[in-house]
């Protein structure tokens, strides 16, 4: 079980016949962002269809909701926070909207809003987004208007009988990417959904750009502007699936390179006799520290196929049995080893002390813990399950000390300019807020409610 959890994948497909089997084969290979709820809804060009469930995409859609849930137009949900998409009637029409993102100033922009009169049922952030969309003369000037007034990301879809309209911040914390094939369109949160629906990848959603999704293809309604970009660098490295790309970076190619860079340091310094990775997130890690290194690549680590189902779990307790089950040790590709682990973060430490352990008692002779991004200093405020500073081991302990708790023989992190460089982008083009702790919000970028 990962200490991080990304909050959620979108998915909207047009198709020229029903649309709901193909968003819920597509959410299913969106389910690392979001397991606690899943949903779906649709629009037959009269009414807005809406079903959602507690729990994984597979088990819990039934052949009922494939009924109910009729037409060629659908967005669709998963969810480690609160159900989506959610319905509103208003003086657009109705609508459905889901999104993924975290907006930090929801409480005081709900507050305004009640003190002026407005209702809330649950005081969630997909509320919030729609109220204030239904406040506006188009969906067009709704979006503006989030960008505008939130301190924080999203990558959303609503659907109308028209259409889909997805949009994406206009820093674009969160990736949104466009493809088709014949006369079916769709959007989505990572490629990997598009491509195993055999969709086409036309193009990432731009940074601010507003798209609809209709039978007649895409159009740009507006690129609202901004002066730099934040993508989620952790996207790369950890919460996004290793078969997509994203902002035209392949996200295995990314972490190979950030395996790569932890090799380099190691040159001529490190005498060990294999390369493995904490799977699944240190795959593509171990694998760049592997060719860069010419050291040979050993699974330590079986994956049971059956352990999978840990997500869903209700305690910490029944989370950590299940994820014992879902890994366990190669003793034979450990005994007698000096092994370079790799991995992508350290968020409490206490995950990786027990592989470590684990692979001391099965007789390793050195563990080496290399750890693809800079130690983790503040939590994330833009869209990943957030996390306290106080559960942050960065924050308490030094690089060495970290090593020590762990148990491993030495532990080093890429830094921070290695990170960057391994991403190929500026460093004024990703958001690196976990590491450097400096909000890429400019402040003027910001309107809340009450100035207006
Ligand atoms: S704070 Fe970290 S995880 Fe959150 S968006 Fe920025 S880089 Fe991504």
């Amino acid at each position: 079980m990962k200490e991080i959890e990304e909050n959620c994948g979108v998915l909207g497909i047009y198709s020229d016949n029903p649309v709901v089997k193909k968003i819920h084969l597509g959410l299913h290979f969106l389910q690392h962002r979001g397991q606690q709820y899943c949903g779906i809804a649709t629009s037959n060009g009269k009414e807005i269809l809406i079903q959602s469930h507690k729990g994984l995409v597979d088990p819990t859609f039934t052949r009922e909701d494939f009924e109910i849930l009729e037409g060629k137009l659908g967005i669709g949900h998963v969810s480690l926070r609160d159900r989506q998409p959610m319905t509103l009637h208003s003086k657009l029409g109705d609508f459905a909207i889901c999104f993924n993102g975290n907006i930090t100033n929801s409480d005081e922009l709900i507050e305004n809003l009640k003190k002026r009169g407005y209702s809330f049922w649950l005081n969630s952030q997909v509320e919030l987004l729609s109220k204030i969309i239904a406040q506006e003369d188009s969906f067009v000037d709704g979006i503006k208007e989030i960008n505008k007034k939130i301190d924080g990301s999203f990558s959303l879809l609503i659907l109308t009988p028209e259409g889909i309209i997805a949009a994406r911040d206009c820093l674009g914390f969160k990736p949104l990417i466009l493809g088709k094939k014949d006369n079916s369109y769709a959007v989505s949160s990572e490629s990997r959904a598009l491509q195993n629906l055999d969709i086409e990848i036309e193009r990432d959603v731009k940074p601010g750009e507003i798209v609809l999704i209709n039978e007649k293809g895409f159009k740009t309604l507006e690129l609202m502007p901004s002066k730099r970009t934040a993508f989620c660098a952790f996207e790369w490295a950890y919460t996004a699936s290793v078969d997509s790309v994203i902002d035209g970076l392949s996200v295995d190619k990314a972490r190979n390179n950030m395996g790569a860079m932890l090799a380099k340091i190691d040159k001529g310094k490190l005498e060990v006799d294999i390369v493995a990775p904490v799977p699944n997130s240190g795959i593509g890690h171990a694998e760049g520290y592997h060719l860069e290194s010419r050291l040979p690549l050993k699974n330590v680590f079986l994956i049971d196929r059956y352990g999978d189902r840990s997500y869903t779990q209700a305690t910490q307790e029944a989370r950590e049995n299940m994820a014992k089950r879902k890994l366990s040790v190669l003793n034979e590709a450990v005994n007698g080893k000096r092994i370079v682990l790799c991995d992508d973060s350290i968020v409490r430490g206490t995950q990786i002390k027990k592989k470590v352990k684990e692979l001391k008692k099965a007789g390793a002779k050195e563990v080496h813990v290399r750890i693809a991004v800079p130690p983790l200093m503040h939590p994330c405020k833009y869209g990943i399950s957030t996390r306290s500073y106080d559960e942050l081991i960065g924050t308490k302990m030094s690089v060495d000390e970290i090593c020590e708790y762990i148990g491993a023989d030495s532990l080093i992190y890429n830094s921070l300019e290695n990170l960057v460089k391994a991403l190929g982008k500026k460093e004024n083009e990703l958001c690196l807020y976990c590491w450097n702790g400096k909000k890429p919000f400019e402040e003027k970028q910001r309107k809340l409610v009450e100035t207006e």
